[in-house]
């Protein structure tokens, strides 16, 4: 029987509960996880202060007990939205499926034919990556957001730090 494989597209900033809700989904309907880290070469910005590195540290952490194959994969922005998905398809293995919610990833795979879901948010106002950044910023818990090898992987790194350093004004 052929393998089946699904897609699932983030920027991570970092990896969180809502993030792994979704690939709990993708666990149950596909044989094998594609992950692909959105914007991989940025990092040490407000909004994208991890490494394409270190979040691959964070998802491998979060995905291991999923008890799947899965692939995670750096894609570095092109900014040319007409060639993404063919840039995409280049640099992971086959899939059938592609998850995302994001607008422009749901209109571009839809563009090129592809079968595209669109999971369900899961408490969007509690899981989003910009909400977590910020209660890093305020110095409010939030470990409790993400999967304990996220935490760890910030921690190790001095994310909380680095965050507040770069979001100083000078
Ligand atoms: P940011 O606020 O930095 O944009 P984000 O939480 O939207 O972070 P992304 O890495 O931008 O996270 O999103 C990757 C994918 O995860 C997108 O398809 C997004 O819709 C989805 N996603 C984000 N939050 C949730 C959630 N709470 N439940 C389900 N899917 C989510
Ligand atoms: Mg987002």
């Amino acid at each position: 029987m052929q393998v089946t494989r699904g897609l699932y597209i983030g920027r991570f900033q970092p990896y969180h509960g809502g993030h792994q809700a979704v690939l709990e989904q993708i666990s149950r309907e596909a044989d094998e996880i594609i992950v692909g880290i959105g914007s991989a070469h940025a990092s040490h910005t407000p909004t994208d202060p991890f490494t394409a590195g270190e979040r691959i540290a964070m998802i491998y952490g979060a995905l291991r007990k999923l008890r799947r194959w899965f692939y995670v994969i750096p894609l570095p922005d092109l900014n040319r939205n007409a060639v993404w998905v063919s840039h995409v398809k280049s640099m992971t293995p086959p899939f059938e499926t592609v998850y995302s919610n994001n607008h422009l990833v749901v209109e571009l795979f839809t563009e090129a034919g592809m079968h595209v879901k669109r999971p369900p948010l899961y408490q969007r106002d509690t899981y989003s990556g910009t909400a977590i950044r910020k209660l890093m910023l305020e110095g409010a818990e939030w470990k409790h957001l993400v999967p304990e090898p996220v935490a760890e992987v910030i921690d190790e790194v001095g994310g909380v730090n680095r965050l507040r350093n770069i979001c100083q004004s000078d």
